[in-house]
C-alpha cells in the first residue's frame, strides 16, 4: 500500500515507517522537521518537508504521490506543555488536523489512522482502561485527541472516511536504528537513561504522595515497535470498518520501578530527588488491550519492562546525542 506519513520524522513515525518498508509499503513521509529529525527517516521513504498549517502545501504532496491511506503522527505531545500553552494544542493540533483531513477527502483519500492517547482517560472508573471508559481529557492535549477523534467518527458517517483511533499508553524502547530524541527532553526513560549516560546528575521524581503502593505514578509501558505494529495491522482491517483501540500492554509500573529497572539494566546507581506533581499527571493509567488482540491478532512482542528498557538502552549508547550530529 501507498502510505502518507505525517510526523514520519518524528520518535513512533519513524519506527512505523520503518516497519512499513519492511513490509513491502511504500512510504511518503511528511513533517516540518519542527520536532522531527530528517536522519530519523527511513532512506527508502519519499521525504516532503512540509507543515500541516499549509493546505496548499497537503494538497500537492497528495496530488503528487496519490496515496491510498494516511497515518497522522505528526502533533504537539507534551501534557506539561498542553496545560500552559493551550492553544498549540486546542489550536494547531485540531486545525492542522483538519487541514489534513480536508485535503484527504478531497484528494479521496478515506483510510486514516490517527495516533490519539491515554489522556482521554483522566479519572478511570476501572484499571485496566479498556474502550468503554468514559472520557475526560486529562489536558488540552487530550482534549485536541478527542476533537480530532470526534471529527473523524463525522467523516466516516458523513463521507466514508474509514479510520483507526490508536490511543497510546507511554511508548518507549527503540529499534535498532531509531529511537527516542526530543528537545527538550521530558520523557520519563530517556531521561533517566541520560543520567545513566552521565548527561545528567539525577533524575527528578514528579511526586511520590500519589495513591499508589509506592506513591509515584503508575504508567503502561509499551514498545514502540510493537504499537507500529498495531498501526499496520489497524490498517490492514480498515476495509472491515472503523475501530479505536487502547494499546498499551496491560502492567503498570511505578516511576520508581521504572527507574530501578534501568539501574539494572545499565549498572548505574541513577540518583533521583522527588519533586512536586506535575500539573495533568494522573495517579495510574494502564490500557486493557484486548480489543485489538481479539480483533486484530495483536501481541506484542516485547511485554517485558526491562527488554524495552535494554533496547532503549543500546540505542542511546550507541548514539548518546540522539540524532545531532
Ligand atoms: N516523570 C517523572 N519525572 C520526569 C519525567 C516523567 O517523574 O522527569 C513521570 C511522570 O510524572 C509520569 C511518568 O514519569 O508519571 C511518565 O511520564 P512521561 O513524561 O514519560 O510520559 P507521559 O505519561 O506524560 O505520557
Amino acid at each position: 500500500m501507498k502510505v502518507f506519513v505525517t510526523g514520519g520524522a518524528g520518535y513512533i513515525g519513524s519506527i512505523t515507517v520503518e516497519q512499513l518498508i519492511k513490509a513491502g509499503d511504500e512510504v511518503i513521509v511528511f513533517d516540518n522537521l519542527y520536532q522531527g529529525h530528517r536522519d530519523a527517516v527511513h532512506p527508502a521513504a519519499i521525504f516532503i518537508q512540509g507543515d500541516l498549517k499549509d493546505r496548499a502545501a497537503i494538497d500537492a504532496a497528495l496530488a503528487a504521490h496519490r496515496p491510498e491511506a494516511i497515518m497522522h503522527f505528526a502533533s504537539y505531545t507534551l501534557v506539561g506543555e498542553s496545560m500552559e500553552r493551550p492553544f498549540l494544542y486546542l489550536g494547531d493540533n485540531v486545525v492542522n488536523g483538519v487541514n489534513l483531513l480536508q485535503s484527504a477527502l478531497a484528494h479521496g483519500v478515506k483510510k486514516f489512522i490517527l495516533s490519539s492517547t491515554a489522556n482521554l482517560f483522566d479519572k478511570p472508573e476501572r484499571i485496566p482502561i479498556d474502550e468503554d471508559e468514559r472520557i475526560i481529557p486529562g489536558s488540552p492535549y487530550g482534549e485536541s485527541k478527542n476533537i480530532l477523534e470526534r471529527i473523524l467518527y463525522w467523516l466516516d458517517r458523513t463521507q466514508g472516511m474509514r479510520y483507526a483511533c490508536l490511543r497510546y499508553f507511554n511508548a518507549c524502547g527503540a529499534s535498532e536504528e531509531r529511537g527516542e530524541h526530543h528537545e527538550p527532553e521530558t520523557h520519563i526513560i530517556p531521561l533517566v537513561l541520560q543520567v545513566a549516560l552521565g548527561q545528567r546528575k539525577e533524575f527528578c521524581i514528579f511526586g511520590d504522595d500519589y495513591p499508589t503502593p509506592d506513591g509515584t505514578c503508575i504508567r503502561d509501558y509499551i514498545h514502540v515497535i510493537d504499537l507500529a505494529n498495531a498501526h499496520i495491522l489497524a490498517l490492514r482491517a480498515l476495509d472491515g470498518g472503523s475501530r479505536t483501540y487502547n494499546l498499551g500492554n496491560g502492567r503498570g509500573f511505578s516511576v520508581k520501578e521504572v527507574v530501578e529497572t534501568a539501574r539494572a539494566v545499565t549498572g548505574h546507581p541513577i540518583p533521583t530527588r522527588v519533586v512536586g506533581r506535575r500539573p495533568g499527571d494522573p495517579a495510574v493509567l494502564v490500557a486493557s488491550s484486548e480489543k485489538i488482540r481479539r480483533e486484530l491478532g495483536w501481541t506484542p512482542q516485547y511485554p517485558d519492562l526491562r527488554t524495552i528498557i535494554e533496547t532503549a538502552w543500546r540505542w542511546h549508547r550507541t548514539h548518546p546525542h540522539g540524532y545531532a550530529k
